[in-house]
């Protein structure tokens, strides 16, 4: 192999060949990260940095590439014991370990730190392959350990045990025979001039979202076997390999009810509607009835009290109120400073809130979770917050169960469902279009000290939401056609 590959093109090879050997001989066809990916990465830096401060005598190897390996060599041949980010090269590889620890005179444990909140199974292989470096170049490791965010037992303010640290040095050595013939095989792929053909499948979102998908899966077409809604993995590799991507299935293919009727509606152009049921949902609904969207952030690293890591608390609300005169009203909340926005928005939110009244949301799980767990860190105001959670009706649930269309493409999201029963409204032309990016978004408006930056941020932020609600509004004046 003439370049050195680092741990990411090894991690690549196992995921797919095609991705290794796109990402090393024609990186260029990457699609550039999103700003909520960027997001994710830097998410896993703070993490990292974090992961460090719990070892008080680490050193910072700084620099790339070989200036990297030769001042590691440096730090350990003068002693070092902890170094974070040590970088060392060996049989065509090229790695850099986030904790290496001297444990004795001769021995040292390998410590990689993951944001995730448990043991993944790529993980043995991310620390087999550092391994397989380290005794290469000679060192002695006796232990090889995940240092992964603690999600059970771990709330702000205490975060000394925000981690939990793993000891997998058996899975690890168990691996460690595989990492030759890895390298043998990546090695032949790679001295190819042709990409490899490879099939699309569940490995390219498995067990990281490829960034070539925009090339290899340009073929499938809108209305796929990907649009059936909850169609296993397993049925849809047998299909790719038949040569099926579009939803013209074989004769006689087991379907279940549900996706049954999805794929009969794409061939006859029509949607498929229990009006009885439609109707009956909706006779449950009671004025003044409320339109009501959350948005909610979820850090690795929790930032207020009682939180775990990744438990969601909520930022911003949008409510529209329809009053049985037909009348409406917009209520909204966002919070635009770091600070606690909890206590802030409940006290906006149980006033918007009529005590009476339908609450409809879309994706009821979501918004009733956030607000039982409100209800339990605010005890002041825990009655009014449980009724609200009580009064919640998912406009999401007709979708799933009422009415089918094959515009909706096989799924029940607002976003799919919107365009084709209000074309009026849409998301396309909002700078903030989807639920992850106003997280990205809000961190970045929080955090911004230019105010006109800022109020364009806030202004993205509150025309997202409030787009939600009134899509919610328009959707259920549409059902309306429906009730009794
Ligand atoms: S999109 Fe899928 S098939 Fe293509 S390179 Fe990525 S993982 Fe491989």
């Amino acid at each position: 192999m003439a370049a050195f590959l680092t741990k990411a093109n090894f991690m690549s090879g196992l995921q797919c060949h095609k991705q290794l050997w796109l990402q090393v001989q024609e990186p260029h066809r990457a699609t550039p990260l999103t700003p909520v990916q960027q997001r994710i990465i830097d998410q896993g830096e703070d993490v990292g940095q974090y992961a460090r401060q719990q070892f008080s005598n680490g050193r910072l190897i700084e620099g790339n590439g070989t200036e990297a390996v030769q001042a590691t060599q440096k730090a350990i041949a003068a002693g070092a014991t902890c170094l974070f980010e040590a970088a060392f090269s060996f049989a065509s590889l090229f790695i850099r370990c986030d904790i290496l620890h001297k444990l004795s005179a001769s021995t040292w444990e390998l410590i990689e730190v993951k944001s995730s909140g448990k043991i993944k199974e790529e993980h043995p292989w991310d620390l087999a392959v550092q391994k397989y470096v380290l005794t290469g170049v000679g060192l002695a490791i006796s232990a090889t350990k995940l240092m992964h965010i603690n999600t059970q037992t771990c709330f702000f303010p205490n975060l000394t045990n925000l981690f939990t640290i793993a000891d997998i040095t058996a899975e690890v050595d168990r691996l460690l025979p595989e990492i030759p013939k890895k390298l043998e095989q990546f090695g032949a792929i790679l001295t190819e001039n042709l990409e490899p053909t490879l099939a699309i499948g569940k490995h390219c979102d498995n067990p990281n979202p490829c960034p070539f998908t925009k090339d290899c899966w340009q073929d499938v077409p809108e209305v796929s076997i990907f649009t059936i809604p909850r169609l296993d993995w397993k049925k849809k590799d047998l299909l790719i390999t038949q040569g099926v991507l579009a939803i013209t299935l074989p004769p006689n293919y087991p379907l279940s009810n549900n996706q049954r009727t999805y794929v009969d509606s794409v061939f006859s152009g029509q949607p498929v509607v229990d009006e009885v049921a439609i109707a009956a949902s909706l006779a449950a609904l009671t004025y003044p009835i409320h339109f009501f969207d959350f948005e909610s952030q979820n850090p690795a690293i929790p930032r207020f009290d009682g939180l775990k890591p990744y438990e969601q608390f909520p930022f911003q609300y949008s409510c529209h109120v329809l009053h049985k005169d037909g009348h409406i009203e917009h209520h909204e909340y966002l919070h635009t400073d770091p600070s606690d926005p909890r206590l802030p928005l409940i006290a906006t939110l149980t006033n918007d809130i009529a005590a009476n009244g339908s609450v409809i949301v879309y994706h009821q799980s979501f918004e009733g979770s956030l607000l039982r767990k409100l209800a339990q860190a605010f005890s002041d105001y825990a009655l009014q917050l449980e009724s609200i959670a009580d009064r919640l009706w998912d406009l999401e649930d007709i979708f799933k169960k009422h009415y089918k269309h094959p515009a909706f493409r096989g799924s029940t999201s607002i976003k799919n469902v919107l365009p084709t029963l209000v074309p009026a409204l849409s998301y396309k032309t909002l700078a903030v279009q989807r639920g992850d990016q106003a997280q990205a978004v809000w961190e970045a408006m929080i955090a911004c000290t230019d105010p006109v930056e800022k109020q364009g941020l806030i202004n993205d932020l509150r025309t997202y939401c409030q787009l939600d609600t009134s899509a919610m509004l328009e959707i259920y004046r549409v059902l309306l056609q429906f009730a009794l």
